[in-house]
Formats: structure tokens, sequence, C-alpha cells
């Protein structure tokens, strides 16, 4: 699995239609300061669901929106599209090719797609969390981010390594499944008391 292609139209200062073509391995991204660099990578986020403004360097959702400059009057809408090349199957759907889309019109909320259907928040994360693209987004590590990770306490950090690698989801799971094994101790102590009361 890599990141084929990421298209950007209306997001932060792409205000025009433009497309970075990926290849797999390792993708540098140069140019001078404020030339819109980060904001790729907050497109990505965003792409992928993320859902803090501060997250995405903003103070409010919809200052993801191309706001305007002074040659060029604002947008009304951000769309990003992110294709991810999974001819290895890293992602369980039956596409050797996923793009995921998501839009955002500046009064109101997001609309999802995955390959073109209209899709909710949650689909776009459930297909992403298996290939350790987990919610919390920690496998973007943004500038100053680093020295957060670096100075979290060991547990932190674990956590930041489990959600990477997929496993906080088989934790959670874990967890469901004791506290159910739990309950069901509870209910044949209680059933072997009222058997013996029978008896
Ligand atoms: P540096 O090297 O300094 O980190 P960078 O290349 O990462 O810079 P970005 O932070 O990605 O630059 O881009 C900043 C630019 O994006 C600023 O010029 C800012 O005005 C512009 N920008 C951010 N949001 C919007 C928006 N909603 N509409 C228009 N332009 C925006």
């Amino acid at each position: 699995m890599y990141l084929k292609s990421l298209t950007l139209k209306g997001f932060k200062s792409f205000a025009s239609s433009t497309t970075l073509q990926l290849e797999p391995g390792i993708t540098c991204i140069v140019g001078p300061n404020g030339s819109g660099k980060s904001n790729v990578v907050d497109a990505l986020a965003w792409v992928m669901g993320e859902q803090g403004a501060k997250s995405l360097r903003g103070g409010k959702m919809e200052d993801v929106i191309f706001a305007g400059t002074s040659g060029r009057p604002p947008l009304g809408r951000a769309e990003v599209q992110l294709t991810i090349d999974n001819s290895d199957g890293a992602l369980p759907i039956d596409y050797a090719e996923v793009t995921i889309s998501r839009t955002m019109f500046r009064n109101g909320g997001s609309d999802y797609a995955i390959n073109g259907n209209n899709c909710r928040l949650l689909d776009v994360q459930e297909l992403l969390s298996d290939s350790g693209i987990g919610r919390e987004m920690h496998v973007i590590v943004g500038q100053g981010q680093l020295d957060q990770i670096l100075h979290a306490t060991p547990e932190d950090r674990r956590g930041f390594i489990e959600e990477a690698a997929g496993v906080l989801k088989h934790r959670k799971r874990k967890e469901k499944a004791l506290r159910k094994l739990d309950s069901t101790d509870g209910n044949l102590n209680r059933l072997a008391d009222l058997l013996s009361e029978i008896r």
C-alpha cells in the first residue's frame, strides 16, 4: 500500500486544482517558507477524516477553505482526493486502487466518498484503521510534534506506537471481551447460588 496521488482544490492556499503524483518510497516536498508544504500534509490528514481544526493549524474548520488573496476571491468549498494503491490488499476493500474524497462547504459539514460512493466518516476511519492510520492520526508527525513524542511518558509513547501498528484496536476489543467474561462469571456465580438454593 502506498499513497499514489493527492488532489487539492480550494484547500487552504491551493485555490486551483493541484495534483501531486507520488511514487512508492520516500517523497520530499521542498519549497520556500509559506509556499504550502505543510498545507499538503494538512490536506492528507483532512481527507483521512481529521476533525480538529487545531490539528490543521486553523481556528475553525472552515479555515481550510481558500480564503482568497488580493488577486483572487475566496472560494465556497474545499475538496481533497487521496488515491491509495491497494494492490497488496492492505486495506480491507476489493479494489486495487482506493480513492477517498472529502468536500466541505462554508455553510456545512463534510461529505465523504470512497471510490465515488458517498459514505460516512466512520466508513473512512474503519477502512483506514487496519492500515495503522488510526483516528488520532499519529502517523502524521507535524512540526514540533516530534518534541512532544520525545518527551511523552513511556505509557503515552507506547500508545502512539500501538496505534500506528494497529494494535490499539485489538487492545480495545480485548478489554471489551474481558468485561464480558467478567459479567459472565458474575452470572455463573449467581446461577450456582440459585442451584444450591434449589437443591
Ligand atoms: P514553512 O516552510 O514556513 O513551514 P510551508 O511551505 O509549510 O511554510 P504552509 O504553512 O503550508 O507553508 O502555508 C502557509 C500559507 O498558506 C500562508 O501563505 C497562508 O496565507 C496560506 N493559507 C493558509 N490557509 C489558507 C486559506 N484558507 N486560504 C488561503 N491561503 C491560506
